[in-house]
């Protein structure tokens, strides 16, 4: 598979902002500010990392860089080995322990069996590491990065309050947003992530799937996963036990959102999968007892 690289603007936002976008697998974004460039993520590959890069010369050279990784998801943090050595990589402290479970090298080894293009990846850790949160202060505009667990346990967002943008990279998701495991404490951690995002009354929120500015994709997340807690609430024990519970009717990933006509066939699939893992997680908080929609 060959994927270009892309330098994307959008009329109404600050011009200090540059979606940096992987063909249809990811957006990274690159904001510039009086003191210092930031790139948060670094894309799927070093090659692609090395062409945004280039693309963005003149910018990168006029001031230092700081490189942010959102999260250890591949897509994220893969082009990583472009920038080692070359600019600090600032993560959740959380990224670490992802990095050194042993399934962090088992995905890359099975992704390089897929596609040779993943050949040159090299699981490169974070130089700067930080619990909480954490402000990035260039003059004119901070960039605050705040823990948003749930999607994955290390996930940070970054809010810019001078210009009321949140690039919520995968926290917040179009169609719908993906929890890390089928259990009631993640479901809460991703619900409650959203909660502090709408909190924010952005005027934009840029995720890093989906292509939209619209803060009201947040508003769609949560009215989703509260929806999924709805439509379960009455159900038996051994109903909810049905291991086929997302393809019942009433249950399905279209039962809850709409799906643009012109999506592939594999994305649709990819988010049925997300949406298996959300409903078995809203099984397990009802198992539980507990409610956080
Ligand atoms: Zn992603």
């Amino acid at each position: 598979m060959t994927i270009s690289v892309e330098l994307c603007s959008h009329p109404q936002l600050d011009d200090r902002i540059t979606i940096v976008r992987a063909g249809e697998e990811v957006d990274a974004v690159f904001v510039r500010t009086e003191r210092f460039n930031v790139l948060i993520d670094t894309l799927g590959t070093p090659e692609l990392c090395r062409m945004a890069l280039d693309l963005l010369d003149e910018e990168v050279r006029a001031r230092p860089l700081i490189v942010v990784n959102s999260h250890m998801d591949w897509d994220h943090f893969w082009g990583n080995a472009a920038i080692a050595g070359k600019a600090p990589i600032v993560a959740h402290a959380a990224a670490c322990e992802r990095l050194n479970d042993a399934r962090a090298l088992q995905v890359l080894n099975e992704k390089v069996r897929e596609d040779s293009r993943f050949r040159n990846v090299e699981l490169i850790a974070p130089d700067i590491t930080f619990s909480g949160s954490m402000a990035l202060h260039g003059g004119d505009l901070t960039l605050e990065l705040i823990h948003t667990p749930g999607h994955t346990p290390d996930h940070i967002a970054v809010w810019i309050p001078e210009i009321s943008v949140c690039l919520a990279v995968d926290a917040v998701e179009y169609p719908i947003p993906e929890v890390w495991s089928k259990s009631t404490n993640d479901l809460r951690l991703i619900c409650s992530s959203l909660e502090r995002i709408r909190d924010l009354h952005a005027r934009f929120v840029i995720p890093a799937h989906g292509r939209t500015l619209s803060p009201s994709t947040v508003n769609g997340n949560l009215s989703y996963f509260r929806e999924l807690a709805v439509r379960i609430e009455n159900l038996s024990e051994q109903e909810l036990s049905n291991s086929e519970l997302a393809k019942l009717t009433g249950l399905r990933l279209q039962d809850f959102v709409t799906i643009p006509a012109d999506m592939p066939r594999q994305v649709v699939e990819f988010y049925e999968t997300c949406h298996e893992t959300n409903l078995g997680a809203t099984v397990q908080a009802r198992l539980d007892g507990l409610s956080f929609t």
